[in-house]
């Protein structure tokens, strides 16, 4: 077959183009970070737009009442140690969480539950919006609804899910507020809601999900120090950690040979971790070549929470890194 030889320079330009444009943000600007190149939908931070002012605030939007505390809870533990205002959001209500109450009462136990958790982590508040688990909508009202509340909150970060997960309502909250990204600072997207001059980091959470690719550790936090104030908040959800989900995993009587978790914090902790914090040692395993680029000369910790940086938010600044990453 003769190849026709302007065609195989254009295919060339498009490749080179599409390469270009991979490396530029939206403004056709470079950002470079930490000698790494970043994607990202929204123009970088100029100093003519600074931050609101004030604490950083940083919003997990997860979509049940224990998926920011699961897999950010020694996060938020660590960033409202220095001083950040962390809000936690579960999407649903949580209400088909249990294998005994009805829906309705288990909504509202862990809307309870999560108030003790909020308190335990120090945050902000723990907001949950009320959807009926599996009946998250991916509608243009629910990205509104969810947009309106990044607006009035004005996050510096926020973290939600990627969009492979096992869980429908995992995906589509995930889904919702990279929608939002870009759309946030659009003073006429939703008429009365108040844009964002400065665009929030958009951090995706740590999975296990190969399909279609593992994601990407770009900013891995040391959970050693945290795993203690994790589990604390953990224990408040009493209905999901010691109820629901030992019923639903079958290990009902590894609950019961915890016997008094109040005296037995060891025992307790075990628990908690063989099954909700195991992520976070087998993410230091799989991670461990990242730790050490990242954290050159400090040996990988036992236990850490890694994120990945969503290309729908705006680049990351110096700021966000050393907010994070220093102790
Ligand atoms: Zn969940």
């Amino acid at each position: 077959m003769k190849i026709d030889r302007r065609k195989f320079l254009g295919a060339i330009g498009c490749v080179a183009a599409i390469g270009a444009a991979q490396i530029l943000n939206a403004a056709g600007e470079l950002n470079v970070m930490r000698g790494r190149t970043y994607v990202a939908a929204c123009p970088p931070v100029k100093a003519s737009i600074p931050r609101t002012g004030g604490a950083y605030r940083i919003m997990v939007i997860g979509a049940h009442p224990d998926d920011a505390d699961i897999i950010c809870g020694c996060t938020a533990a660590k960033l409202v140690k220095k001083g950040c205002r962390v809000k936690f959001v579960a999407a649903c209500n949580g209400d088909i969480g249990h294998h005994i109450h009805s829906r309705e009462k288990t909504a509202a136990i862990r809307r309870q539950e999560t108030l003790n958790a909020a308190k335990v982590l120090g945050l902000d508040s723990y907001d949950i919006y009320g959807w009926g688990d599996a009946r998250c909508p991916n509608t243009i009202e629910a990205r509104e609804f969810v947009a309106r509340k990044i607006q009035e909150f004005e996050p510096d970060i926020i973290m939600t899910h990627r969009d492979c997960d096992y869980h429908v309502d995992h995906r589509t909250v995930g889904t919702l507020v990279k929608d939002c990204g870009y759309m946030l600072g659009c003073p006429h997207w939703i008429e009365g809601s108040k844009p964002l001059r400065r665009r929030p980091l958009i951090l995706l959470m740590s999975d296990i999900f190969t399909v279609p690719r593992v994601m990407r550790p770009d900013i891995l936090i040391n959970a050693d120090p945290y795993i203690g104030k994790w589990a604390d908040a953990l224990d408040c959800q009493v209905s999901q950690f010691y109820e629901w989900l030992a019923w639903d995993k079958g290990v009902e009587d590894e609950v019961a040979a915890i016997g008094d978790r109040k005296r037995n914090i060891a025992k307790r902790n075990a628990y908690l971790m063989k099954y909700w914090g195991s992520r976070k040692v087998n993410d230091a395993k799989r991670f461990a070549d990242a730790w050490r680029e990242q954290y050159p000369g400090r040996a990988v910790p036992n236990a850490l929470e890694a994120f990945e940086i969503s290309e729908y938010g705006r680049p990351p600044v110096e700021e966000d890194f050393a907010l994070l990453m220093e102790d």
